[in-house]
């Protein structure tokens, strides 16, 4: 596998502990692919299946992130679409939801053209997938050319970056999005709460003197969304809210009561509110769920001597902030019984200037798309969530918030045979080190560096062509 290159059809036969949330199915197999269609898949058992485990080559379909931002046009210093590509191939995802704040903003078809094109020149077979916003120029004020849009085929609309701020707006949204069977995804914050906030409100930002950016910023905006959702979707039942990276218990309560109440909400969570918490601001680097005492409450990082790493990294800046480690168990817990169906990476690459400056005055963001699977094996290692529910929530819990398969933009991750080959290959008894160097983006902002991750991506192919191979 080692010789061959990028763009190429992949011929190999796989063995492993293969996970299938499509097929339902997790144990031991093999599989074959010839000239990138996978044309066999032998579960194995007895003595075929003996020495194969989920902590040695675990095979899984390629993963989908409904959450990426890759900078171009306009900010090609963070991220160009072809790195943006690398990375995501490197982490594992063979398909990727780009968000369009942009410069200029995807609002209107040219611009998504732009991006398509780039990403064509770019080599990758990564899958590129498009957000356009939902306002013009992302200002909030007017909706964007939406249905123009959805016939260049963008998979949904979001300003994010921003809140939609205005609920007329944010309602009329709803409707037309509906209307043309596309979801809103929402960027939850009400901005009025978050004006000068720099940490998550609570024990660590007061200890740090960090102006607190409440809970109640994220869980209001979702409270609210979902109230006009109820209300839009008598008259238009095609409407359909995604929240996007939800970090707090408090709002996660809001989407199972919707959820419960049978309406069309779904939700992500992100890789860095599940691992980090607030807690890493002020230095600490344990995981967050090492950060609970036994009755699930925060630990005081001060007086257990965590603290490891220098404080005020910017690289933990991001919106919405690293929470406590109540919320991140919250975080995790949702991805386990179901109220959240995916984990999107939110991947945020920035360039050094941006992020060489005090706390406060960095800009928000985390280049997380190739540290993601490392994040989330070690949830899984941790004992809170199953390895399948993990899996699930990168591949088909993300391509049902898009849609359904087979249908217009519909994504359908699994092991099937006779289809083009679409998976991942993760070495789970090798770790790799996270440095400058290993990263495909070129945006280094992240907490991680330095850092070993279990879970080595060995082999990834996208379409049936090879995306990303190592060793
Ligand atoms: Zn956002």
């Amino acid at each position: 596998m080692s010789r061959e290159t990028v763009g190429t059809p992949v011929s190999t036969l796989i063995r492993g502990w293969a996970v299938d949330p499509a097929a339902g199915r997790e144990g031991a197999a093999e599989l074959e692919i010839r000239d990138g269609v996978l044309v066999r898949v032998t579960w194995l058992e007895g003595a075929a299946a003996a020495g194969i485990t989920p902590d040695g080559t675990l095979i899984t379909p390629g993963f989908v992130d409904l959450h990426a931002h890759f900078r171009e046009p306009g900010n090609e210093d963070a991220e160009t679409v072809a790195t943006g590509l690398a990375a995501a191939a490197h982490g594992g995802f063979t398909t990727v939801c780009l968000m369009p704040n942009t410069t200029p903003a995807i609002d209107e078809p040219s611009v998504l053209a732009r991006v398509r094109e780039a990403a064509s020149t770019s080599g990758s077979p990564v899958r590129v997938l498009v957000h356009g916003a939902v306002t013009h120029g992302r200002k909030g004020e007017t909706l964007a050319a939406m249905g123009e849009l959805a016939d260049a085929g963008v998979v949904g609309f979001s300003d994010d970056g921003a809140p939609v701020r205005s609920a007329p707006i944010l309602r009329n949204a709803l409707a037309y999005a509906g209307a043309l069977g596309l979801p809103i995804i929402d960027h939850p914050e009400d901005p009025a709460l978050t004006e000068g906030a720099e940490a998550s409100e609570g024990y660590v930002a007061t200890v740090l003197g960090l102006r607190g950016w409440p809970v109640a910023a994220e869980a209001g905006a979702v409270a609210r969304a979902i109230a006009i959702l109820a209300d839009v979707v008598r008259d238009v039942p095609g409407a359909r809210l995604h929240l996007t990276h939800v970090s707090t218990a408090a709002s996660l309560a809001h989407v199972h009561a919707a959820k419960v109440a049978g309406l069309p909400v779904t939700c992500d969570v992100t890789p860095h509110h599940l691992g980090f918490t607030d807690e890493w601001i002020a230095g600490s680097r344990r995981w967050a769920w090492e950060a609970l005492d036994e009755d699930g409450r925060a630990r005081d990082p001060w007086t257990d001597g965590a603290l490891v790493a220098r404080p005020f990294s910017t690289a933990l800046r991001v919106n919405p902030p690293l929470r406590s480690a109540e919320d991140a168990a919250a975080c995790l817990g949702a991805l386990a019984d179901g109220t959240a169906d995916a984990i999107a990476t939110d991947h945020a690459p920035h360039t050094e200037v941006d992020k060489h400056v005090e706390f406060g005055w960095a800009i928000n963001g985390i280049s997380g798309i190739e540290t993601a699977i490392g994040i989330v094996l070690a949830a899984v290692e941790s004992g809170g969530l199953s390895l399948a529910r993990a899996i699930e929530a990168l591949t088909t819990g993300p391509a049902r918030v898009l849609g359904v398969p087979g249908e217009r933009n519909g994504v359908a991750p699994g092991l099937r045979e006779g289809e083009a080959a679409d998976l991942v290959v993760i070495d789970c008894g090798a770790s790799w080190a996270v440095s400058a160097d290993a990263l495909r983006s070129k945006g280094k902002n992240t907490p991680l560096l330095g850092r070993e991750l279990s879970g080595l991506v060995r082999l990834v192919i996208a379409g049936g062509r090879v995306a990303h191979t190592e060793g």
